[in-house]
């Protein structure tokens, strides 16, 4: 006996009806012949119940035809060890099925992407995609490669192509067996749709404004040709237009560079306490045209980080611009550098804070996402591009930072750059 035969979980496929059919017609045939003999009178009846019993037994059924029966008994070579070792070799799910698309081995990986699936039953029970069932009965039929996707739902929602080929047997002249080798391409087909998605919004969030310039030329030129002060007023908005586009592209070039930059190591140190310095002298006109004040809360001497001091100046300055924009009616602005901790970690926490409007807490996990902008109603002249904070998330990921963020309807918000605070790091570690 191999030592593959030996396998517990390999016995069901051996099960064959042959022998069950054999014991029933010779018990059936000594109950016949002991019917006759006592009642000769039945023996016609008994002998007719014996042919009906006999035709029932051995009529071929679809699923265990006497020649797939035959077919599966020459095949009870299992997968060889060297075969199943490769197939456990794999890091991605993996199976080995048979002519009738049985299972015969699957790897641990494939464990826990699809559960366990019993060896000697067919793939279907699992799978019920029929792409996926017709590429397989066509490779088992025609022995050439092919690939199938698999949308499957259970435990999670996943994507996987999976190729299937027959593997060359040893000897013979078909294949007995066929790896099906599962790829989950959940991940990159989510980044393609964001891709998309992405030149879509952009191309829509440019294609307004532009829009808006087109119609307000037509009607200079058309109807409000010799009117001076419709020509003043719709003058005055197209350069609001023009001016939303060329901060959309600024934005757009933004994002790219950093994330070209995002797996860039940084090797320069920054102050933040000059940083919020610069950052509200930059900002003040703003928050005074906004009738608010920016209070700076920063210590006497140098807070340093690893960090791109340009790219710290932009996160610092869309924060405070965000909230001189949304914070109004809050009277001031906060910029403050504190020390803190995290898990016993030293950390640096460089927050601003406004007393405005708030966010409600369904838009928070989603402001950092590009072009998400929370419904400002009529608020239109207030309308960014959606692109800030995705900048700052994307900068703050390359500083090794995380941006934390609070807020309260109408009581304010609090947008928290926490860094990994080096200076205290190195003094623990002497
Ligand atoms: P933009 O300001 O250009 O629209 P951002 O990415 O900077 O884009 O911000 C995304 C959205 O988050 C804004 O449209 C706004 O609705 C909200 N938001 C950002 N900062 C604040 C804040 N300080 N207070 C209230 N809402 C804010």
């Amino acid at each position: 006996m191999t030592d593959e035969a030996q396998d517990e979980e390999e016995a069901p496929l051996r099960a064959v009806p042959r022998r069950r059919a054999k014991t029933i017609t010779v018990a059936a045939a000594a109950l016949f012949v002991l019917l006759g003999t006592t009642f000769p009178d039945a023996a016609a009846g008994c002998f007719a119940a014996f042919v009906v019993l006999m035709l029932v037994v051995h009529w071929p059924s679809r699923g265990a035809s006497p020649r797939r029966i035959r077919a599966a008994e020459r095949e009870v070579v299992w997968p060889g060890r060297g075969m199943k070792a490769v197939v456990e070799a794999f890091q991605e799910p993996a199976f080995i099925v048979d002519r009738f698309m049985l299972l015969r081995y699957r790897n641990p990986a494939s464990l826990i992407a699809f559960g366990n699936m019993a060896l000697g039953d067919p793939v279907s029970l699992r799978f019920r995609s029929p792409e996926l069932l017709a590429v397989v009965e066509r490779v088992i039929e025609h022995l050439q490669p092919g690939l199938a996707t698999l949308e499957d739902r259970r435990p999670l929602d996943r994507t996987w192509q999976v190729e299937v080929v027959p593997i060359p047997p040893y000897q013979g002249e078909r294949p007995h067996f066929f790896l099906m080798l599962f790829r989950d391409r959940t991940a990159e087909l989510r980044l393609e749709r964001m891709r998309t998605d992405f030149v879509a919004n952009a191309s829509h969030e440019l294609r307004t404004p532009l829009a808006s310039l087109t119609g307000f030329i037509e009607t200079l030129q058309g109807p409000a040709r010799n009117d001076a002060a419709a020509r003043d007023r719709f003058l005055d908005i197209m350069r609001e237009q023009a001016t939303r586009m060329s901060r959309l592209i600024d934005d757009l070039l933004s994002l790219s560079r950093i994330e070209m930059k995002r797996h860039v190591p940084i090797s320069t140190t920054a102050d933040l306490a000059a940083l919020f310095r610069k950052v509200e002298a930059q900002m003040r006109p703003l928050a005074e045209q906004r009738g608010l004040t920016i209070e700076l809360i920063v210590p006497d001497e140098p807070v340093l980080v690893i960090g791109d001091e340009d790219e710290l100046m932009q996160v610092f300055a869309n924060l405070v611009e965000n909230a001189c924009k949304y914070g109004d009616g809050g009277g001031r602005v906060e910029m403050q550098l504190a020390r803190t901790a995290e898990r016993g970690a030293p950390v640096i926490n460089a927050s601003v804070r406004d007393f405005g409007r708030g966010i409600a807490a369904e838009h928070v996990p989603r402001l950092t996402e590009r072009f998400y902008r929370v419904d400002l109603g009529k608020d239109r002249s207030q309308r960014g591009t959606g692109l800030g904070l995705s900048i700052v998330r994307n900068i703050l990921l390359r500083h090794r930072s995380r941006l934390l963020i609070s807020s309260q309807v109408n009581e304010g918000s609090v947008f928290t750059a926490r860094f990994p605070d080096p200076g205290k790091s190195t003094a623990d570690s002497d």
